[in-house]
């Protein structure tokens, strides 16, 4: 169906200790075996990356922060740096989340540092974006998701950005049991294709995996990763149990062998 190997990233935001986190790390690696056509990647908080990272090592399941700053290192209490975030393993980073933008003030500029500084350091950023129900309901999606998409790249050619991953992830879907209709999913990540194929280039645009969020669950997944241009999922909730978890990457697995 499509050349994208699937990814499937669980996004476990501000839950479980290290002793928990290493537990749900351990069940996830027992189902990714290497060879497995689908990519799987976990993000736990940041006090567990090392932990989880230790629990993860010699299989094929991709670690992942939840949030990064800029800057290398210097004075800025409180943050973490892709260097920093290499240096314990990292491979993929969370940016934009909307629940980031909501409560501690992230912007496009502020993504587009964040993604320009992780692609440096060879850190694939998983930027979310995504519209809340009054713009869906005032018929602005479109126009707010592809806004938040330019400004987010913005400065950065396709080949700084070539491994970019995309989350579509309705603000009015996430966390709430609601998931989007796998058709109206299928036009927005459609239109976020095109949309960087004209900034940027569509050859490259044709090789960007656009995941889609928003109370994604085994009852759903394979709906949702029908759609051609549905190349994954970031997954909370469900994401927090590996008997949720795993029925999710094995819709991964059917997509990329369909
Ligand atoms: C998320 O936090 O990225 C998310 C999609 O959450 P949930 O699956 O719980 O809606």
């Amino acid at each position: 169906m499509s050349t994208r190997t699937p990814l499937i990233a669980g996004n476990w935001k501000l839950h479980n200790t290290v002793a928990e986190s290493q537990a749900l790390a351990g069940g996830v690696r027992k189902r990714v075996r290497d060879g497995l056509p689908c990519q799987v990647v976990v993000a736990p908080v940041a006090t567990s990356l090392v932990p989880v990272r230790e629990t993860l090592a010699g299989s094929a399941v991709g670690l992942a922060a939840q949030n990064v700053y800029w800057e290398d290192s210097g004075a800025f209490t409180g943050e973490l740096s892709p260097a920093l975030l290499l240096d314990v393993g990292c491979t993929h980073c969370i940016i934009g989340h909307s629940e980031r933008r909501q409560y501690f003030g992230e912007t496009d500029a502020g993504v587009r540092k964040k993604a320009s500084a992780l692609l440096v350091h060879k850190i694939v950023p998983i930027m979310c974006v995504g519209e809340s129900l009054e713009q869906r309901e005032a018929g602005k999606t479109l126009d707010v998701v592809l806004g938040q998409v330019e400004a987010a790249t913005e400065g950065l050619d396709a080949v700084a950005l070539a491994p970019l991953v995309v989350a579509y992830e309705p603000i009015w879907a996430i966390g709430t049991g609601r998931t989007a209709k796998a058709e109206d999913a299928q036009e927005v990540h459609r239109a976020i294709r095109d949309h960087l194929g004209a900034l940027k280039g569509e050859s490259w645009a044709d090789t960007v995996r656009i995941l889609y969020g928003g109370s994604v669950k085994p009852s759903n997944a394979d709906e949702l990763l029908a759609e051609p241009d549905v190349d994954g999922a970031l997954v909370g909730g469900a994401s927090l149990s590996a008997d949720n978890f795993i029925p999710i990457i094995d819709a991964g697995v059917r997509r990329a062998e369909s």
